[in-house]
């Protein structure tokens, strides 16, 4: 569930002058100076581990026995605490609106009047069958001949179909907009669900099949289990000509620019003309993801009986309105996808729910809530300053480069200097007066929200691009790189403590924010970012040489986290997670020189708590990832997320880094020290 978006922005979590650092060794004796905040919690540390022994460890271990995980979570981390504390503001924030009217269409009505209709729980209980039966009736289907029409129906309220659609800009012409029509249609996270073999992976789809079972028990639907059966064996079918969630990250294999006629002609039992005209689309070239599913998909449609897919699409709408369903449906739905998926012992309060709906239909509105409120103007100059910092650090860094010849680094500074970012909230804001939102029925706000934000999308196909649009709320605890616009992105949300304090230590802050500020840098140059050119289009800036060269670095890194063992057996996917290995690794190495640059000319920081200020600059870094997982969550990131987990965002880098060996005098081999020619540096 998203507001459809570019798939290929990246998210955070969704990061000279080697004379001046020699100085340090001749820095006065340190005086103690408490009077500065140090930014990390010392009493987090195990003194059991030693930094150069385990660097997570020894920053997290503490902090993991002071925050066990709650049973409502799947993941707990420093991170998550400020989530929580946001959270906590915006529930603030909403209780108010409540006790208030506000005019029609206005920014806090419609927020307002989705939380109060999230929260009726009472009136939906009193509905009962009433939105369960209303949903199904809808699902008339008399004949195959109606699935594009049909689909394109469900399409536009949310609904789990096939296919998806969704607007973007083009990759080859970034200034305008472009259709595209992409894979879908499971209902587990991702296809490898659906091809695995082991025996935890066959049990899950066994508890999903009785999960539908049950869903469909509920609301009364004859012989469950014979339907149950027949969808998990479609969406085995659509899984299996899936493209894998590693290749979906190449726009050479997903930017495959076709005529209207030229994507129809793939689908010889699928209607496209019909499916794009309830969609309410005309366009005449649009990007097909993958030509090979879409082709797979006509023979699929043509094979499967109508009463299947009337069953597959019955599950389908369930389940994407289960939030606005009676609590019977609720709890099942938590005891799958919470417990059986994610390990999650207790659903979330109802409040924390209603919250991630508005974040979910309404996220720019509910940002300007918490940043009306929330956010002190003064942190946009210091975040500023940092990303010019890092910039120029990384313009030194680029010139430093032996691997990369004198031709390529031009248009790498070209790139850098032609980088944008927003900071904090949009300047301006959307404008959603004629969005109709009331404060009794879930069912039908989410219905309008969905309606609301595909129309939205699809006018955007064959229009100009808007860059001054956000693609998250500025309360959102996140960050990202969006290569068509070639933008750094930070919400007001992220600017908080354990990310950045305004009064604490600049090492500290450098090594949190600044390496997100890095990390997300270094996605415009990592193996994917790197394909698209200053002015975000995917155009070649490379000489073959230094290309070459630059994919002999990162299949070392492919290697090295492939090796990281996660849970017994269960290895990361260093493919898949190969951008943003490269984004935290060539982050945190910019950041360290961007801080030490930004020493220049300043007295030497003085040792706080023991910790020199290049060991604190490490320390920022850790104090972001403290974090800990309950065993089902970390098995479904393994193969979902883009990102490592925790504790690896914390060795992978570090032990690439010389400058992290030289803080803490770490010899090497070691976890955190690799021998110095094993050393992967790529920025
Ligand atoms: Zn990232």
């Amino acid at each position: 569930m998203a507001q459809p978006v570019k798939n290929m922005k990246t998210p955070f979590l969704p990061l000279s002058t080697l004379a001046l650092f020699a100085l340090s060794c001749n820095a006065p004796e340190p005086a103690a100076n408490e009077e500065l905040i140090l930014g990390f919690n010392t009493e987090y540390l195990d003194s059991s581990h030693s930094a150069c022994d385990n660097f997570f460890e020894f920053t997290s271990n503490g902090w993991k026995t002071q925050h066990p995980i709650p049973a409502t979570e799947g993941r707990w981390g420093s991170f998550n605490i400020l989530v929580e504390e946001n959270n906590a503001k915006l529930k603030k924030i909403l209780e108010g609106l409540e006790q208030k009217t506000f005019e029609k269409g206005s920014y806090q009505q419609l927020v307002s009047d989705l939380y109060s209709s999230a929260m009726d729980t009472v009136s939906i209980e009193k509905k009962g069958m009433e939105d369960v039966d209303f949903l199904l009736q809808n699902l008339s289907l008399s004949s195959k001949d109606e699935l594009p029409s049909f689909m394109a129906g469900l399409k536009k309220r949310g609904i789990t179909t096939p296919v998806s659609a969704y607007v973007s800009p083009d990759d080859k012409n970034s200034l305008m907009n472009i259709l595209s029509l992409q894979q879908s249609g499971l209902g587990l996270p991702d296809r490898d669900y659906y091809l695995r073999n082991d025996a935890k992976s066959l049990d899950i789809l066994l508890k999903y099949e009785e999960h539908i079972t049950r869903m469909f028990r509920l609301a009364r639907i004859e012989n469950p289990e014979s339907h149950a059966a027949a969808i998990l064996t479609l969406e085995a079918k659509l899984a299996s000509i899936q493209m894998s969630r590693t290749d979906r990250r190449s726009p050479e294999l997903t930017y495959n620019k076709m005529s209207r006629e030229e994507v129809a002609a793939l689908m010889p039992h699928f209607n496209l003309n019909e499916f794009w005209d309830g969609i309410g689309v005309n366009v005449d070239t649009l990007i097909c993801g993958q030509p090979e599913y879409m082709k797979g998909l006509s023979k699929i449609i043509e094979e499967t009986d109508l009463a299947v897919w009337h069953s597959y699409f019955q599950w389908h709408t369930l389940n994407s309105f289960t939030v606005s369903l009676p609590s019977a449906f609720r709890d099942e739905h938590f005891a799958f996808f919470g417990k059986t998926l994610k390990g999650q012992e207790v659903e979330k309060a109802r409040w924390k729910v209603a919250i991630s709906l508005i974040e979910y239909g309404l996220d720019e509105q509910l940002g300007r809530l918490f940043s009306d409120e929330y956010f002190p103007e003064s942190s946009k100059a210091i975040i500023a300053e940092m990303v010019e910092n890092i910039r120029d650090a990384y313009g030194e860094r680029v010139d430093q480069l032996s691997w990369m010849s004198d031709e390529t680094k031009k248009k790498a500074h070209e790139k850098l200097s032609a980088f944008t970012y927003k900071i904090g909230y949009p300047d301006q804001w959307k404008d959603y007066s004629d969005l109709n939102i009331e404060a009794h029925s879930l069912l039908i706000n989410l219905q309008n929200i969905r309606e609301y934000l595909f129309r939205e999308n699809m006018a955007k196909a064959g229009k100009p691009v808007d860059k001054t649009e956000w693609y998250m709320g500025a309360h959102v605890v996140n960050a990202y790189y969006n290569p068509s616009f070639n933008e750094i992105v930070f919400p007001a949300g992220i600017l908080q403590p354990p990310f950045f304090n305004p009064k604490a230590d600049m090492a500290i802050n450098y090594g949190a924010i600044g390496g997100v500020i890095g990390h997300e840098f270094t996605h415009g140059f990592d193996d994917e970012g790197s394909k698209y050119d200053a002015q975000g289009n995917l155009v070649n800036w490379w000489t073959e040489e230094d290309r070459a060269r630059f994919d002999t670095l990162s299949k070392r890194l492919v290697n090295q986290y492939s090796g990281y063992e996660a849970l017994p057996g269960e290895f990361v996917n260093g493919r898949m997670t190969l951008g943003e290995n490269i984004a935290d690794l060539g982050g945190l190495t910019i950041s360290f020189h961007a801080y030490m640059k930004s020493l220049e000319g300043k007295p030497m920081p003085a040792v706080l708590h023991g910790f020199t200020h290049e060991q604190r600059f490490f320390l920022g870094w850790a104090g972001v990832w403290q974090v800990h997982y309950k065993e089902e969550t970390l098995r479904d990131r393994l193969i979902t997320d883009y990102h490592s987990p925790g504790n690896f965002r914390v060795i992978g880098p570090m032990s690439n880094m010389p400058e992290f060996g030289r803080a803490f005098g770490c010899s090497a081999p070691s976890l955190m020290q690799k021998p110095k020619e094993e050393q992967i540096i790529i920025w």
